[in-house]
């Protein structure tokens, strides 16, 4: 059956950057300071003040673009690296200079794209997709209106503190086609800015906010389609709001397609239109059709140099860059023969959980059991213990010793060993120790009769195994390793297999 209609997604992704002071002046550029603390002439637009560009700023901006395999500054008709700064005008009381510091025609990066996973299951396979990247320029935010939502009719407050901060504008190409893929796009931009230090992207701050361009194509009987009327979706305050947003908004579409007798809602016949959506009711809500760019009357700052971006600059940015998210998941499959899904657990959890598993997988000789282990007994731990990697009381030498030393363990006899060294700082000689819990020394022939005495008590499973059902054979492992604590699962499994052979 052909599809209903197809989605096409743009997403437009502001993040704030992280640096000590604002875009244009020194304030500080901090969440949750008191309110309009951190103002001054500059970034409150009084008469004869001067904006200075921050440095710092650019580099943690240039640092992304290039990340995000960008261009810079490369704009026919003007010299490599020319980039420069353009007011945007428009009028609202939380921004005091009427207009907003930003970038227009000749962007600072522009042309790249980001690869994503895109497979239909995630876990078990790694189908990459590239989302192109229109355009990532720096501008100055706007300050926070709060109104009084209580119907009391309280006044508005102004709080400038935010006026002036860095943002770094990403605007991707309608390349994502599922609510599914806006999020893994938006999981991904996260993971690189925070590793590379550029942004903390807290969507509940604010340091990363995202607006959806939707629509749908719908295939016609006569092998064109059907575009629907672009919406842009506001106020999308967490990822999963931006994929409900989107299915919402898909759907609604596709009604008002339907409902269109006469041909009139499609593509071009309207303007766009800006819709808010409300997370509470689950839809979105009509706000207003999109201004045009030239009501902005964009025009070059006066006050600002434009920019010259060298090779040098971009070099040396490369050079501190390291590896990206995509390049470490790539490695770590082919260095350490991991799954994809595997690899991505590690670089999703960061630069240190890498390192971690990376000394333990070289310590152990084994990166699948390192890995493996890793999920079976640090995650949960350190989730419990609300710890980060850097805090985990046991390093990865000891974890690694750990790991030697319990192989032939349960799962549930190395978690409670585990515990046992978090609880007490011993390390895993001295937990052995004190709990009893180790690998028991055995008689291979021993153990072997014990495992003809498990197969010869469950008539039942032999017979499963015997009609096809693997599962059977490890009912008997595990009723073996249950009544025999601390032998080695894999000599058992072997046992089992020769056994059940004879049966
Ligand atoms: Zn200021
Ligand atoms: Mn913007």
């Amino acid at each position: 059956m052909a599809e209903t209609y197809k989605i096409v997604i743009g997403l437009e992704v502001h993040v704030q950057l992280l640096t000590k002071t604002k875009l244009f002046c020194g304030c500080r550029n901090k969440f949750g300071l008191p309110p309009n603390s951190a103002t001054c002439p500059v970034c409150l637009g009084l008469p004869g003040s001067l904006p200075v560009m921050n440095r710092e700023a650019f580099r943690l901006a240039l640092k992304a673009a290039l990340a995000l395999n960008c261009r810079i500054a490369s704009h026919p008709g003007h010299p490599p690296g020319f980039t420069k700064w353009d007011r945007k005008n428009y009028y609202y009381p939380d921004l005091p200079k009427n207009y907003q510091i930003s970038q227009y025609d000749l962007p600072f990066s522009h042309d790249g794209w980001l690869e994503i996973n895109v497979a239909r299951d995630p876990k078990k396979e790694f189908t990459p997709k590239r989302i192109g990247i229109i355009r990532a320029h720096l501008e100055e935010d706007a300050g926070k209106n709060t109104h009084d939502e209580s119907g009391r009719g309280g006044d508005t407050r102004v709080d400038l503190n935010r006026t002036g901060t860095p943002l770094l504008e990403i605007v991707s190409h309608p390349d994502l086609n599922t609510p599914e893929e806006a999020i893994t796009y938006l999981e991904e931009v996260r993971l690189m800015l925070r590793e590379l230090g550029v942004s903390d992207c807290e969507m509940q701050e604010g340091s990363l906010r995202c607006d959806a361009n939707v629509n749908i194509h719908v295939p016609q009987p006569d092998g064109t389609h059907h575009e629907t009327p672009l919406v842009e979706i506001k106020n999308l305050n967490s990822f999963r709001a931006v994929g409900r947003a989107i299915k919402y908004e898909a759907e609604r579409q596709y009604e008002e397609f339907r409902k269109d007798t006469r041909g009139e809602y499609r593509f071009g016949k309207w303007l766009k239109e800006t819709r808010g959506w409300d997370d509470t009711r689950g839809q979105t809500e009509g706000q207003r059709h999109k201004e045009e760019a030239a009501d902005y009357r964009y025009f070059p700052d006066p006050d600002l140099v434009p920019v010259v971006v060298s090779q040098e600059q971009i070099a040396a940015v490369k050079a501190e860059m390291g590896e990206l998210p995509q390049q470490q998941r790539s490695r770590l499959v082919g260095q350490y023969g991991l799954t994809a899904y595997d690899a991505g657990v590690l670089t999703a959890k960061g630069r240190r959980t890498v390192a971690y598993f990376e000394a333990v997988a070289a310590a152990v000789g084994d990166g699948k059991t390192a890995a493996n282990r890793m999920s079976d007994l640090i995650f949960p731990a350190l989730s419990d213990r609300r710890e980060e990697i850097d805090a985990f009381p046991v390093p990865p030498a000891g974890f690694a010793d750990f790991l030697k030393k319990t192989g032939p363990l349960s799962k549930q006899d190395r978690v409670h060993l585990l515990g046992h060294m978090l609880d007490h700082g011993a390390d895993v000689d001295r937990a052995m120790e004190a709990t009893g819990i180790k690998p028991q020394t055995f008689d291979e022939g021993t153990l072997r009769a014990k495992v003809a005495e498990a197969v010869a008590a469950n008539p039942k499973a032999v017979a499963d195994f015997k009609k096809g059902k693997d599962a059977a054979k490890m009912s008997i492992v595990g009723a073996v390793m249950k009544a025999n604590r601390g032998v080695p699962n894999d000599v058992v499994r072997r046992l089992v297999d020769e056994e059940l052979a004879k049966a």
